[in-house]
């Protein structure tokens, strides 16, 4: 396959975004899966205005997109990436506090964001203090935990759409339910820029601090960390959740602790967890998702849903339902 990324384009993107184009990146050096073949080019924009640069650029080369955060929540393909990754990370991380209003850029570090939030006294942030991505990511996602989601503090959201053009969305044209958002949905093509967040309970920070350290700790000893992971796959669905436990339990208890495909395994720790032994690669977790959904769907009758995503080799994101 010829290449996509030209080196015409990649003069005309470092002449956008100086110095923040990265050419053959190896993308297991940038998810948290720490897998991944070599993409062509990412380039990380700073502010809008380079973002629409770079967006109208690759319109004009007819290069394909995709909009990547700190890569906390993908999975990419052991073939690399063919199309141009668009990475909103710490060089539009800005966040602002004004009374109970929190305005961040889409590439605010979400732990740091968290603190911020619960330093000036303002409470309901602390169930993402431990969640390692970026604001946009999260509001991609509606992530949380704790049975909570960042959709419900969401007041507007402004976005650059695939024309270029910024757009401001409110909390209901997020369209938000659980773990699900419009920026989901498969023409949406909208890069979040910065999110504005209501927090309107107002608390000690001392005591939100301690809420905090309590989460962060819980999570230490829940979580695995010894080898790279991202998260939990599968989604915890709140009906499920009623009615038959969270799906770390349930894969559990359909005896799947420890079963390894490759070096992907399910976590010893916690079964909704696959870790990355060292050299596992895209096709092992995927094989693993696959098999975990088909012996859970024997053994219970419930279908589980990836919550984590697949990058293709063309930059298609997919969810994983095996
Ligand atoms: C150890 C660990 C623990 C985790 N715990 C939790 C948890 O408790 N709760 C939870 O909800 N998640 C959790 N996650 C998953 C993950 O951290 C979150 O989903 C996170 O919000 C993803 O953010 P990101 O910046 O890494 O996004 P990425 O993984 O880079 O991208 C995720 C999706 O968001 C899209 N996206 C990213 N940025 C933007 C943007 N600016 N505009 C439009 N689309 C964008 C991408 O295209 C992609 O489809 C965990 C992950 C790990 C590794």
């Amino acid at each position: 396959m010829d290449r996509i990324i030209t080196d015409k384009l990649i003069g005309s993107l470092n002449k956008i975004c100086p110095n923040r184009v990265r050419t053959n990146q190896n993308l297991s050096d940038i998810s948290s899966w720490r897998i991944g073949g070599i993409a062509d080019c990412i380039v990380e924009p700073a502010g809008i205005k380079e973002l629409q640069n770079v967006i109208k650029l690759a319109r004009e080369e007819k290069v394909p997109t995709i909009v990547l955060g700190a890569a906390t929540n993908l999975l990419f393909a052991d073939e690399g990436l063919r199309a141009l990754g668009i990475r909103i990370g710490k060089h539009m991380s800005q966040v602002i506090i004004n009374g109970d209003t929190v305005v961040a850029e889409a590439g605010a570090w979400v732990p740091l964001l968290a603190r911020k939030v619960g330093k000036a006294g303002l409470a309901g942030c602390e169930h993402i203090v431990g969640i390692p991505g970026t604001i946009g990511g999260l509001v991609y996602m509606n992530g949380g935990s704790k049975r909570r989601n960042i959709g419900t503090n969401v007041q507007s959201v402004i976005c650059v759409d695939s024309d270029g053009k910024i757009v401001e969305m409110s909390n209901s044209e997020c369209k938000f339910s659980y773990r699900s958002s419009v920026f989901q949905q498969e023409n949406m093509q909208k890069i979040i820029v910065k999110v504005t967040l209501q927090f309107p309970e107002r608390e000690s920070p001392s005591e939100v601090r301690r809420r905090m350290l309590n989460i962060l700790e819980e999570r230490r000893k829940k979580f695995p960390k010894e080898y790279p992971n991202c998260g939990s796959v599968f989604l915890s669905d709140p009906n499920m959740y009623q009615q038959f436990g969270p799906p770390g339990l349930v894969i559990e208890r359909c005896g799947l602790k420890g079963l390894r495909v490759g070096g992907a395994e399910v976590s010893t720790k916690h079964a909704n967890f696959i870790v990355n032994l060292g050299e596992a690669t895209a096709q092992d977790v995927l094989a693993l998702i696959k098999y975990i959904h088909e012996i859970v769907c024997k053994k219970t009758g419930l279908l589980l849903k990836s919550e984590v995503r697949y990058v293709n080799e063309y930059g298609s994101i997919l969810s994983i339902n095996a």
